[in-house]
């Protein structure tokens, strides 16, 4: 009878001893990441689009955990949120999109998003163009297209003054939070500000003085506002988003316009293969130069930091090779 009580007791003490190690182990992984975050209790911002990733992670600096939501190669047009992706928004702090017209998808969104999530539209206060402004240069669009001709133009990231604009709104906004450094702030946003005006700056000077006048791209409509602001021609095959069904009857006013306009070269846009440049390359013996939109970059730039600015500089080289700038 005693030897049966003893095992009994050393059962006993077993299960106690296996439930206070099950009660003490961390339920999971996940739930520790959430402690040590809740622990830096650094402000959670998610941007849409890279330029205006990279002008907020300038801004912000090591302040904030910022990402961004479009992933690295991403085509941007048709660009549609995963249900993880809606996710991340709701657990943001900070939300920054680009506007309605890039991102038609972002109004469902924020009208269910929780309180405590901020939103920054990054088009407050711009003025967006009508593709048709920069458009007719007697390529007899037909009827088809009025629709198309009478969009606004998304791209205005690609106008200085409007970046900077939205470099006022995402600064002014986080400033009002009152969760970060005001005064490391005010001093990135300085800074970024001036090196935007001396790249607009370098662009005015070197555009002003350029053999050629057109800008001649094998894609779509990107650089609309680049071109008006300063006082060039624009000549694309496609209109406001990529697509894939660009005529023959397209292509071959590109080559046409490249022989009529003494062309150094034709464009070609970021994150596609340059098949059709290749094609207009091939016929008119001119070389192929990236003019790159920056809407999204690839995960090699990615991972190598590159800047809104860096990106801004190497299309401002290739616009003075391709129409001839002192
Ligand atoms: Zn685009």
């Amino acid at each position: 009878m005693k030897s049966s009580r003893f095992i009994l007791l050393i059962i006993l003490l077993l299960l106690g001893a296996v439930a206070i190690f099950a009660l003490n182990r961390p339920k999971d992984v996940a739930k520790d990441t959430v402690q040590i975050q809740s622990q830096t209790q650094k402000p959670i911002i998610v941007a849409t689009l890279f330029p205006f990733y990279d002008i907020t992670k300038t801004l912000v600096g090591d302040q904030a955990d910022i990402s961004l939501l479009l992933p690295p190669g991403i085509e941007p047009h048709s660009f549609e949120p995963t249900p993880q992706d809606i996710i991340q928004i709701q657990e943001a702090d900070i939300f920054i999109y680009t506007g309605d017209i890039m991102e038609p998808w972002v109004k469902d969104i924020i009208a269910n998003l929780p309180k405590t999530v901020t939103i920054i539209d990054a088009s407050k206060g711009i003025n967006l163009i009508e593709s048709s402004e920069d458009h007719d240069h007697g390529h007899g669009h037909d009827d088809k297209n009025s629709k198309e001709k009478l969009a606004l133009d998304p791209h205005f990231w690609l106008d200085f003054n409007n970046i900077i604009i939205a470099t006022n709104t995402i600064s002014d906004s986080l400033a009002q939070l009152n969760v970060l450094d005001s005064n490391s702030l005010t001093q990135n946003k300085t800074t970024l500000i001036k090196d935007l005006t001396q790249l607009d700056t370098d662009y005015a000077n070197t555009l002003g003085n350029c053999r050629n006048k057109t800008i001649i791209q094998a894609g779509h409509r990107t650089f609309g506002y680049l071109a008006r602001k300063y006082n060039l021609e624009y000549i694309t095959t496609e209109e406001l988003s990529p697509n894939s069904d660009t005529s023959a009857q397209d292509i071959s006013k590109l080559i046409d316009e490249i022989k009529e306009e003494k062309a150094k070269a034709v464009f070609s846009e970021e994150l596609i293969e340059p098949r059709i440049a290749k094609t207009v390359s091939d016929e008119t013996g001119v070389p192929i130069l990236l003019l790159n939109g920056a809407h999204n970059i690839t995960s090699d730039q990615f991972k190598s930091g590159i800047s809104f600015i860096t990106i801004m500089r190497e299309n401002l080289e290739n616009i003075t090779i391709g129409l001839d700038c002192k």
